[in-house]
């Protein structure tokens, strides 16, 4: 087998893999680079093969970073089959609909500027029609621990990452001569004792690991203390007569609040009647597909989903899908929970909310996701005093609070679990930062480790 490496090398975005094994060649995730401007481009440019020779696309899970590059690859060529679990396959219909109408208007902001110019217009990396046309290529639905035969020996098996609703790793299993080997594509692996979803599957031997190393050289907060610190950051607020404003991803992140929330009601930590709007369509769309596969639960989720208990219901939450609803929030001065994307407040109507509340003393903002830096969040994690929002100075009087334990990540001591169970000769690290990949090699024993750059290819 030959395994090529295009995007999420010694970086975190960009996944995309490819493995070329008796003429069949099966691609593995195909992401999105994210952040930064010369992103563009790098998105843009070729993929370091051609779409049209590839047969088959496997698609560990629904983060952009992993599959938002699939529409550009069917506008160039690709007509293989995509196979994902059933969740992923709901999930990325949403978050590639999502990232062509974005792609779309981001396109049509530049071109206005540059027609001003003189110049002329800018062409989106993909639009509706592409994402749509990526849609008719999923096939075959992949069931956890079930192997699916690619070709003539060679087997595909989609394990559960622990990571997002239908996250996977694959056990990649091929002839090699007379003897059978494996290789595993890690996929992103999720954080252990986390709500809703089961942790990562522990893995049986394979002879290589292609594996990701976001948190490689860091282990997380606890998450038990992170929830006490959410409800303490909510109640506070709510004495003040501030509304408190989570900015959070729409995958996973939204939904587990949801459940974390359910529960402070429960224990009556939080009040019973206390309003909490989820203002994101998109995180919206989420927890309607996670209602749909409890398959994807862990026992204590799937539990109350079979006493007939809705796990992200509480009785002051409201949806607040159309942009009426959404701006009619402004008139509600205090005593409410909203949540509302970007997690990183890049874009997206928190930006509208922190207009409102980040000059207000008795409101706060309540941080429960990684920040990167340059973002909105990250230059308010660090204590701006002033921010410009919508032309605006505005001056930030809000409560700001950081919450580190709720990583949808599996941190160093998980990943070397992991590994370990694996008992792998060779190990292939991606998906993280050289510093952090560099750290976790050293923790690395009997074993081969390699990180290739973009472009490289390894001969197994
Ligand atoms: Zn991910």
């Amino acid at each position: 087998m030959k395994l090529s490496f295009h995007g999420a090398d010694r970086a975190v975005t960009g996944s995309c893999h490819l493995a070329e094994v008796h003429g069949l060649r099966i691609l593995i995730d195909c992401g999105l680079f994210q952040g930064g401007r010369e992103i563009d481009e790098e998105n843009a440019a070729d993929f370091g093969f051609d779409p049209a020779d590839i047969d088959i696309l496997l698609l560990t899970h629904a983060h952009l970073d992993h599959c938002g590059r699939i529409p550009l690859l069917v506008r160039r060529g690709f007509r293989g089959e995509i196979i994902t679990t059933p969740a992923t396959r709901e999930l990325a219909r949403v978050v590639l609909l999502d990232s062509a109408h974005l792609q779309e208007e981001e396109a049509e902001r530049r071109s206005r500027k540059a027609h001003r110019r003189g110049q002329r217009g800018a062409a989106p990396l993909y639009g509706e029609l592409d994402a749509l046309n990526a849609m008719d290529l999923f096939g075959r639905k992949a069931r956890y621990g079930v192997p699916l035969e690619l070709s003539d020996g060679v087997r595909a098996t989609f394990e559960d990452a622990g990571h997002i609703l239908g996250s996977a790793s694959i056990r990649l299993e091929y002839r090699d001569g007379g003897a059978r080997r494996a290789v595993i594509f890690s996929g992103d692996l999720g954080n252990s004792g986390r709500p809703i979803l089961r942790d990562p599957t522990s893995l049986a031997h394979a002879e290589t690991v292609v594996m990701e190393t976001t948190y490689g050289d860091r282990d997380h907060k606890p998450l038990a203390p992170s929830v006490q610190e959410l409800y303490a950051a909510i109640n506070e607020t709510l004495e003040r007569g501030g509304n408190a404003i989570i900015p959070t991803f729409a995958l996973e992140r939204a939904q587990e609040l949801l459940y974390h929330l359910r529960e402070g009601v429960e224990q009556g930590v939080l009040p019973r009647t206390l309003p909490v709007y989820l203002d994101s369509p998109m995180a919206i769309s989420a927890t309607e597909i996670f209602r749909h596969h409890p398959e994807c639960y862990d026992a204590e989720a799937k539990a109350l989903f079979d006493r007939g208990d809705d796990p992200f219901a509480l009785p002051g939450l409201r949806f607040t899908r159309e942009t009426a609803a959404s701006m009619a929030l402004n008139r509600i001065t205090g005593g409410a929970v909203i949540m509302a994307g970007s997690g990183m407040c890049t874009g997206g109507r928190v930006r509208h909310h922190l207009r409102h509340h980040l000059w207000r003393q008795e409101s706060s903002i309540i941080f429960v996701g990684f920040a990167a830096p340059g973002t909105l969040a990250r230059i308010l994690i660090d204590g701006a005093e002033h921010v410009r929002l919508f032309g605006d100075d505005i001056r930030v009087r809000a409560q700001r609070h950081t919450i580190n334990g709720f990583s949808a990540h599996a941190d160093r001591d998980e990943l070397l679990a992991w590994h370990r169970a694996i008992q792998p000769e060779q190990t292939i690290l991606v998906h993280g930062e050289e510093k952090a990949m560099q750290a976790f090699a050293g923790q690395l024993a009997d074993t081969q480790v390699l990180m290739p750059r973009q472009g490289e290819t390894i001969d197994l």
